[in-house]
């Protein structure tokens, strides 16, 4: 059976510009899922979101509300006339969400690595017609989040968009809560390019200043939508505060990553905003430069120690110029500049003869 994309979901979704998701991370209370979502709405929102149930990493962290938020979540629909989504985890999740009308369900990233759990979900909504949205997996596995919408699809759901929230890789963890691995959803839209993606810049950067650059980027690569925690109030926030914003911050960054005309003020602010955006990143990065340089200091004492023990000649001219070579061959392929390349070598170098010789 064939997918439908978010457009033609019949939802009043076929807009050009891209599908907004808002919302608080999770329902708290009454009065904080409302303001949150009526503020996410004015910023923009053209689909509200509040995580009912909350698949928490480790015990004792905020578990959710439960059925009761599901009452509240239905008031912010009616009051803003916007669908509702939220989590479901199993077939009970599921039962509750549709008796209290949520629109739109969502499978998170924790579930869609289970296939058992998937599968529940799948047959509880067999034969019901409702859209769902499949988060990636939280390990880098392109098939395990394809297989996951299968199972959906197996049971007649054809109303199924992705969400693409990041992945818990080593590899730029240092900048990014869930590093976003833009290859694996390449991989994904090339196996699965009938389905809306819709990106989640909040997991993915785990803190506000990044959500720019992830979001942009997310654009850039013509993704459908975001979806983007906003709260009331983002500082008091029982779960995720470092990534959600507020309903104003919502309305800017929104401004500034689709807005066409502005005014020069308000380009002069988008101008800060993304200059902002760009430092936090770079500041990242160079903090891992620099931790990966004193790594590698950790190493080159190893190799002073056994060139002493050994009576080996600190310099090894062979060794040193096969590896500049090797450097610049790697820089080339990377687009990086040889000068440039070579005299950071060169500085490192010196740097670890220095140290080698006071060892
Ligand atoms: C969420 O959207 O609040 C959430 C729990 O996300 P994820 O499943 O991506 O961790
Ligand atoms: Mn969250």
């Amino acid at each position: 059976m064939k997918i439908l994309q978010i457009k033609d979901w019949g939802m009043g979704l076929d807009s050009e510009s891209p599908i907004i998701i808002s919302g608080p991370c999770s329902a708290e209370t009454e009065q904080q899922t409302l303001n949150s979502c009526r503020g996410a709405a004015e910023a923009g929102a053209n689909i509200l979101r509040a995580g009912i149930w909350k698949p928490r990493t480790s015990p004792g962290c905020f578990e959710g509300i439960g059925e009761e938020g599901l009452g509240w979540l239905l008031e912010a629909k009616t009051d803003t006339g916007l669908p509702v989504t939220c989590e479901v985890a199993n077939a009970t999740h599921v039962r509750l969400a549709l008796a209290h009308k949520v629109d739109i369900l969502w499978i998170g990233a924790r579930t869609t690595v289970n296939p058992f759990a998937v599968q529940e979900i799948a047959d509880a909504l067999r034969g019901i017609d409702i859209p769902i949205m499949v988060k990636n997996p939280v390990n880098p596995d392109v098939k395990l989040w394809i297989g996951a919408i299968k199972r959906l699809q197996n049971v007649g759901l054809r109303r199924i968009a992705a969400i693409h929230r990041g992945f818990d890789t080593l590899a730029q963890k240092d900048i990014y809560r869930n590093p976003p691995n833009w290859n694996l959803v390449e991989e994904f839209r090339q196996k699965m390019p009938e389905i809306s993606i819709i990106n989640d810049p909040s997991h993915i950067a785990g803190k506000r200043d990044l959500l720019w650059n992830v979001a942009r980027k997310a654009l850039n690569l013509g993704m459908d939508g975001l979806m983007i925690e906003s709260h009331i109030e983002p500082d008091n926030a029982w779960s995720d505060a470092k990534q959600q914003v507020n309903p104003t911050q919502l309305r800017d960054l929104l401004e500034s990553l689709l807005a066409a005309n502005l005014t020069s003020i308000d380009a002069e602010q988008k101008a800060a905003q993304e200059l902002q955006s760009w430092r936090t990143e770079i500041d990242m990065l160079d903090k891992s430069l620099m931790e990966l340089l004193a790594l590698r200091k950790s190493l080159v004492t190893e190799i002073a120690k056994c060139k002493k023990n050994h009576n080996i000649a600190v310099v090894q001219l062979e060794r040193w110029k096969s590896m500049v070579r090797k450097r610049l061959e790697e820089s080339k392929s990377l687009g990086l500049d040889q000068k440039l390349i070579s005299g950071i070598f060169e500085a490192i170098h010196e740097d670890s003869v220095q140290l080698q010789n006071a060892v």
